[in-house]
């Protein structure tokens, strides 16, 4: 098993899961990366899974199923403009032989999913490195919920969100929790990372319960409090 990031758009990244030659794409929010890496390596596009509609997300859909038309798309209803297969929370799909389970983390938006396989956990704009998705619905109870069931998954569990914000994070985390080493820690190694142009993602759930200012927010006042500073933080 691999997993590999193609960056796209600014800061979106689009994972490539990959099983011998098979391959699943994750929010591919633009065509040409994927289709650039499909026409140089040996491997075959089985499976492509949506977290939510957002077009940084799902505007490559198209275009990729064009030409790969026996791919399947999966996706929350909220994506049934671009999927072909819709998932509910608490279903398993079968992923490249492995089995694959649909979580359900409204917030971002209100049919937003994860996918959990192996261990790797593809939450999209649920979670972020030390951060966590703007709340457009305005619904931050379900936000709320949405990061605390996440960060009750094993520690072990690989996160891969969808975009580099790490270092703004890990800034904010900082400003709002200064004594915690940990965020110290994880920004400094963040900041190396983008020094020499790597992706600082995935996180662990261990690594986020230690350095994420949403799962460590003690309830929802002050997750709610936090969530309106982040938004207004640069
Ligand atoms: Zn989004």
């Amino acid at each position: 098993m691999a997993v590999t990031a193609l960056k796209a758009l600014s800061d979106n990244y689009i994972w490539l899961y990959q099983i011998g030659q098979d391959m699943v794409v994750v929010d591919p929010g633009e065509a040409q990366p994927v289709l650039d890496y499909l026409n140089n390596h040996d491997v075959n596009l089985a499976t492509i899974l949506l977290t939510h509609d957002h077009a940084d997300h799902t505007a490559g859909v198209r275009e990729i199923v064009a030409k790969y038309p026996a791919t399947t798309v999966y996706g929350p209803k909220e994506c049934s403009g671009d999927a072909d297969t819709i998932v509910y929370e608490g279903e398993t799909i079968d992923l490249l032989g492995q089995s694959c389970e649909i979580i359900f983390v409204p917030g971002h938006t209100n049919g937003h999913i994860a996918y959990l396989v192996d261990g790797n956990l593809f939450c999209g704009d649920a979670l972020f490195m030390a951060g966590c998705g703007r709340v457009f619905t305005r619904d931050y109870q379900a936000q709320f919920e949405t990061v605390n069931k996440l960060g009750q998954l094993a520690d072990d569990v690989k996160v891969y969100a969808a975009h580099e914000y790490s270092e703004t994070n890990l800034r904010f985390a900082k400003e709002v929790d200064p004594s915690n080493t940990a965020v110290e820690e994880a920004l400094k190694n963040v900041r190396q990372q983008r020094k020499n142009d790597e992706p600082t993602l995935p996180s662990t759930i261990a690594e986020e319960k230690q350095i994420n200012p949403f799962i460590r927010a003690n309830d929802f006042d002050e997750f709610v409090q936090l969530r309106n500073k982040r938004d207004g933080f640069n």
